[in-house]
């Protein structure tokens, strides 16, 4: 089955540029034109990835963002208008996985979406399950438990814990962070690490503003410890 794509952007020429590009890389591209639409046609779509416009008529992209985090972990990128701090860091802390800045550009777009495709498949990691204090990670199956109790994370917030798990104790950069779970290879926003850092905090965290396992090292970056 081919890989879908849902663009929801007010802005029909940016919407018609948007979609040659994801066609051109043989993907199929569904369209909304305002976050009320996505929202009701979501669930009979069925994409593979999201990417939506902040700037849109009535519902905002970040609460399109946001509704969309309470039913569904489909990975999503927001598109802003610039790269602005508040917008940038709002839209990831609504639940996006990545962001690109207009004027789309449409490589980069096509890298970022199969950065986040290659997230997707927990399956065949080759990692062994593994317990920090009172977690349980199982990459395999995509299972985090906390205490026993299975938590829900999005596949982005999951491989982020899987990479910090693989060197219990051992400080990883923004920068290394970037490369292994976003996938950027050659630049990067260590705002995406952060606000993801903050995401996986409530989560796994007994007490999210004084996080025990994910640990911030000032200058550094971040570590996992038990
Ligand atoms: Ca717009």
């Amino acid at each position: 089955m081919s890989i879908q794509i849902l663009t929801i952007e007010d802005d029909e020429r940016i919407r018609t540029a948007v979609r040659f590009a994801l066609e051109d890389e043989g993907w199929k591209v569904l369209e909304a034109e305002t976050g009320e639409q996505a929202l009701e046609e979501f669930n009979s779509m069925s994409p593979d990835v999201v990417l939506v416009d902040i700037g849109l008529p009535g519902v905002d992209g970040f609460e399109v963002c946001r509704s969309l985090r309470r039913v569904s972990d489909v990975p999503i990128i927001m598109v802003t208008a610039r790269d602005d701090t508040h917008d940038v860091v709002a839209g990831l802390e609504a639940g996006a996985d990545d962001y690109v800045t207009k004027p789309i550009a449409p490589k980069e777009l096509s890298a970022r979406i199969r950065a986040l495709l290659r997230r997707v498949k927990p399956e065949d990691t080759g990692l062994a399950p593994r317990t920090i204090g009172d977690l349980e990670i199982v990459p395999d199956e995509g299972i985090v438990r906390k205490s026993g109790t299975e938590i829900h994370l999005t596949k982005t917030e999951f491989h982020l814990l899987c990479e910090l798990s693989d060197q219990i104790g051992k400080v990883l950069s923004r920068e290394h962070l970037l490369e292994e779970v976003w996938g950027y290879d050659y630049f990067g926003d260590g705002r995406l690490v952060d606000v993801h850092v903050r995401r996986l905090r409530t989560k796994v965290e007994t007490d999210p503003a004084h996080p025990r396992h994910v640990v911030t090292v000032r200058g550094m970056g971040y570590k996992l410890q038990p």
